[in-house]
């Protein structure tokens, strides 16, 4: 979650057969700065605060006419901008992953789209082909930032799908891919096709307006994963609700049958699956063997799930069964079980598997660690698991960092806290270390030996 330095460079990276246990202390801390210190622990408790995350919108408007646009502007680039956004025009970004580079650390990038506005559905396609001209300028800055050749198809970005297509067609989709039986029309292979031909789709289901947003959807998403293959930058999709996820996984998966063949140098577009889900173990397992089957690479970001609140009051008003886990043991279980499978498919079928392990939680990192150096790995495969938070180990680590103007990046910022809340209170093993930290230097300790 900091935008600098979480991981130290300077150590070695793991060897086989001498596992040591990480070292989650804090050590880290001792490369950044008091007043970067100081800065993080205040916008850690900041966020920590409810009513601040739950009203965050109506109080950064409140702020802006109070004070003005500059000083409210100044106020938040010096707090919440500055602690979590890498910058807004190409030359702050690249310093900022210059920063984050001597630690060791590359950049995910991630486009801050907000959710689809109303005005959307009136203004026809041009909100999302505005949005298709950020993501191209996204690949740009990735392929950009890490150009040296050892680092050639090591740039990841994020890609949101609902910033290319819309939600209510991915609903719609969703309830068509979900019934029993469903229409062999919507297959992967079908959709690969009308990408690359750009030829009319007509999928019996849906309405003539909603089969040619499909078609300009489905252009959008080709143009993106067609350039980012070209300029060899990999696509990480988010994963979201439940009620569109489906459709996602469908539009990945007609993306993956164009760009994931072992001859294009796949996997240039990864899923994303949400171990919260009762069924994303056996979904992931399908999967990667549909994969297999078909000889497609496969590559996985593997989360918990940000939207648990949302989701379960959905389900509590439709009175519908919850597809989340029970509680937060459970989805650690959950967790753990893909983590188990995907390091199997890494480990067994090399380049053609990819995973990244897209958590904050300690013991899921050890975890994958551990089973990491427990001798199941071919020499020189540390590349294939970039590993994102890994601090102080020397692994590959990716750090997430969301860029552009204040106006864009604050009410994605809001919104991502408002999805984390649980998250962001429990960070109070990061607020104690930051303090324990802060506390050592203003009472004049001796810097501790990094680890
Ligand atoms: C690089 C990156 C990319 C991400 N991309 C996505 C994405 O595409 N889609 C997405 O949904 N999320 C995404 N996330 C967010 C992620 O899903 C988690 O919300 C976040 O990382 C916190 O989980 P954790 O494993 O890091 O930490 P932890 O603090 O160990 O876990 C918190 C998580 O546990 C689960 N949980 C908490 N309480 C309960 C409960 N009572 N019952 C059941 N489960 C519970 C929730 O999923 C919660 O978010 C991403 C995170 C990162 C770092």
């Amino acid at each position: 979650m900091f935008r600098t330095r979480r991981a130290l460079s300077s150590l070695p990276g793991p060897s086989s057969g001498d596992w040591r246990p990480l070292n989650f202390d804090g050590g880290a801390f001792h490369l950044k700065g008091t007043a970067e210190l100081a800065r993080a622990l205040l916008v850690l408790r900041l966020c920590a605060w409810p009513p601040l995350v739950t009203h965050g919108l109506a109080l950064q408007a409140w702020a802006q006419r109070l004070l003005g646009s500059r000083l409210s502007g100044a106020l938040l680039r010096a707090s919440v901008y500055g602690q979590f956004v890498a910058g807004e025009t190409g030359e702050e970004v690249r310093g900022c992953v210059r920063q984050l580079q001597a630690l060791g650390l590359r950049p995910l990038l991630a486009v801050p789209t907000e959710e689809e506005p109303d005005s959307a559905a009136k203004t026809g396609e041009a909100w999302y082909e505005g949005n298709l001209s950020a993501m191209l300028r996204c690949v740009d800055l990735s392929r950009g930032l890490l150009e040296t050749p050892d680092l050639a198809g090591k740039n990841l970005m994020q890609l949101k799908v609902t910033a290319l297509t819309s939600t209510r067609l991915c609903k719609e989709l969703t309830s068509w891919i979900t019934r029993p039986g469903a229409s062999l029309e919507l297959s992967p292979e079908r959709l690969a096709e009308a990408m690359d031909s750009g030829q009319n789709l007509q999928v019996s289901c849906l309405n003539t307006e909603q089969n040619q947003h499909l078609q300009a959807s489905l252009s959008r998403l080709n143009r993106v994963a067609q350039y980012a293959r070209a300029q060899q930058v990999r696509l990480l999709v988010d994963a979201e609700y439940t009620f569109i996820n489906p459709a996602l996984s469908l539009l990945v998966a007609a993306l993956a049958v164009r760009w994931n063949s072992p001859r294009e140098g796949g996997p240039w577009v990864w899923n994303t699956y949400q171990a919260y889900l009762k069924d994303t173990p056996e979904r992931l397992r399908r999967d990667a063997e549909a994969a297999r089957r078909a000889g497609l690479a496969f590559g996985v970001k593997l989360v918990r799930g940000a939207y648990l609140d949302k989701e379960r009051k959905v389900f509590q008003l439709q009175g519908t069964e919850d597809p989340t886990q029970p509680d937060y043991e459970a989805t650690s279980r959950s967790y753990s079980r893909c983590l188990e499978l995907m390091l199997r498919l890494v480990s067994h079928h090399g380049p053609m598997c990819h995973l990244m392990v897209a958590s904050h939680n300690e013991e899921s990192v050890r975890l994958a660690t551990k089973r990491y150096e427990a001798g199941e790995w071919e020499t020189g495969t540390h590349e294939k698991v970039p590993f994102l938070l890994l601090w102080q180990a020397g692994y590959v680590v990716y750090k997430s960092i969301p860029y552009g103007c204040l106006k864009e990046v604050i009410p994605y910022l809001i919104r991502r806290a408002q999805e984390n809340r649980s998250v962001l209170q429990g960070a109070r093993r990061e607020q104690a270390l930051l303090s324990q930290e802060l506390w050592r230097r203003l009472l004049g300790g001796r810097r501790r030996a990094p680890h």
